[in-house]
C-alpha cells in the first residue's frame, strides 16, 4: 500500500499533531504559543518576536548512518534530532521559541512517520518549542531542523578573559561511550550489560539540553557552548574566539559513570576528545567564583583560561597528551 502524499504526510504527521485543535496555526499543542501568528500551512509562518529580546537561531542536519544509525527507532531519532538543536539554544543561554523541520525521506511510510512524529512532539512539548513550518523531500534520510529562542543575555565564545576558570556542567564522557553499544558493535544483551544498554541508550537519544545550568550561570559567565565534537576542540573554539589559551587539569575532569564502565583506562580520553555529550563548557571570571558557587550548580572546575594560546593539559601536575583529537566531518 502506498504511503501518504506529500500534502497528506504534512497534514497528518506535522500540522495536525502540533497545532491546538480548533485554533488552526495558533501554535502547538496545549501549550500555545502566542508569538506564532500563522503557523504551518501557508508559504511562511508568520512570527510575532518577543519585544525587547534578542533572537537566536541555529540549523544542524542529521544524515541517517553519520548522526544516527537509519535503522534505530524513529521516535528516538524525532528526539535526538530535536534536543542537539535545543542545545545549541541552551548554551547561547535563549529561550526556546520555533522551530522548522527539513525532512528528506526515502519513501512515504506511516510506520516510520508516526514514531517519528511522536518522538519529535513529546520532546518539543517537553521543551516548550513550537514547529512552525518545514519542507518534505525524496532521498536518502536526513533531517534538518533550524531552531529560534529568544535571550536577553547571550552566552557568546569570545568574551572569556585569561585567568577566568574553566567550568563543565554534570559530566563527560557518555555519549561517546554509548556511540559503539548503539551502534550495535558492543554486544549490550547479555544480562549484565543491559544496564549499560539502557544507559547508553539514555545518553545517545535523550541528551539533555542545559537550559537550567544556562539560566544559572548567565549573569557570570564570560564565555559558553555546547560540548557536541569533544571537551579538548570545543574549548579550543572559545579559546579562538576570545584570542586565548587554556590549560586543564585533568584530574578535575568529571568522568561519567558510563564512560568508566564501557571505556575503563580509556575513560579520560572519551571524557576529553568524545564528541555527543551536549554538556555546557563555560568560562567565570574570579569575581563571580563564590556567588556561583552558592548556587550549588551541577558543575566542576577544570582549569582556566590563560594569555597564552593552545590548549595544554595537566594530570596531577604531568604534562599529558590526548592520543586522539575531536570530532571532525572532513
Ligand atoms: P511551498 O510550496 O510554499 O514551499 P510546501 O509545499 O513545501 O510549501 O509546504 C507547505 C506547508 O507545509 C508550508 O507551510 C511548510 O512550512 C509546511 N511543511 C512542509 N513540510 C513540513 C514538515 N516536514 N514539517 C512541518 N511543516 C512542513
Ligand atoms: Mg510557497
Amino acid at each position: 500500500m502506498p504511503g501518504p502524499g506529500e500534502f497528506e504526510l504534512i497534514r497528518e504527521y506535522f500540522s495536525s499533531r502540533f497545532q491546538t485543535e480548533g485554533q488552526p496555526n495558533s501554535g502547538a499543542q496545549g501549550y500555545a504559543n502566542q508569538s506564532v501568528v500563522l503557523g504551518i500551512g501557508d508559504d511562511c509562518a508568520l512570527l510575532n518576536p518577543p519585544t525587547g529580546k534578542i533572537l537566536a537561531t541555529s540549523v544542524d542536519t542529521l544524515v541517517a548512518d553519520v548522526h544516527f544509525p537509519a535503522s534505530a527507532d524513529p521516535f528516538r531519532i524525532g528526539s535526538r534530532a530535536l534536543r542537539v538543536n535545543l542545545s545549541d539554544l541552551a548554551a547561547m543561554n535563549a529561550e526556546p521559541l520555533w522551530f522548522t523541520l527539513a525532512l528528506t525521506l526515502p519513501e512515504s511510510s506511516p510506520d516510520w512517520l508516526e514514531p517519528f512524529a511522536r518522538g519529535l512532539a513529546a520532546t518539543a512539548h517537553a521543551y516548550g518549542i513550537t514547529l512552525i513550518g518545514g519542507d518534505t523531500t525524496k532521498g536518502p534520510l536526513s533531517i534538518t531542523i533550524q531552531v529560534t529562542g529568544a535571550c536577553d543575555a547571550p552566552l557568546r565564545r569570545d568574551g572569556a578573559s585569561a585567568g577566568d576558570r574553566i567550568f563543565v556542567s554534570n559530566t563527560l564522557g557518555a555519549g561517546a561511550a554509548a556511540l559503539p553499544i548503539v551502534l550495535g558493535e558492543i554486544d549490550g544483551s547479555l544480562a549484565q550489560q543491559q544496564q549499560q544498554q539502557q544507559q547508553s541508550e539514555a545518553a545517545y537519544y535523550f541528551p539533555e539540553p542545559q537550559f537550567a545550568v544556562a539560566r544559572a550561570i548567565g549573569e557570570y559567565a564570560s564565555a559558553a557552548l555546547d560540548i557536541s565534537d569533544g571537551l579538548l576542540g570545543d574549548l579550543g573554539h572559545i579559546c579562538e574566539a576570545s584570542g586565548l589559551g587554556a590549560e586543564l587539569d585533568l584530574e578535575r575532569l568529571p568522568i561519567a559513570p558510563l564512560a568508566q564502565s564501557v571505556k575503563g583506562e580509556r575513560a579520560l580520553e572519551t571524557a576529553l576528545t568524545g564528541g555527543d555529550d551536549y554538556q555546557l563548557c563555560f568560562t567565570i571570571p574570579e569575581q563571580h567564583l563564590s556567588a556561583l558557587g552558592a548556587l550549588q550548580l551541577p558543575i566542576t572546575a577544570i582549569g582556566r583560561m590563560t594569555a597564552e594560546s593552545g590548549v595544554r593539559c595537566r594530570l596531577h601536575g604531568v604534562g599529558w597528551q590526548p592520543s586522539g583529537t575531536s570530532f571532525q566531518h572532513f
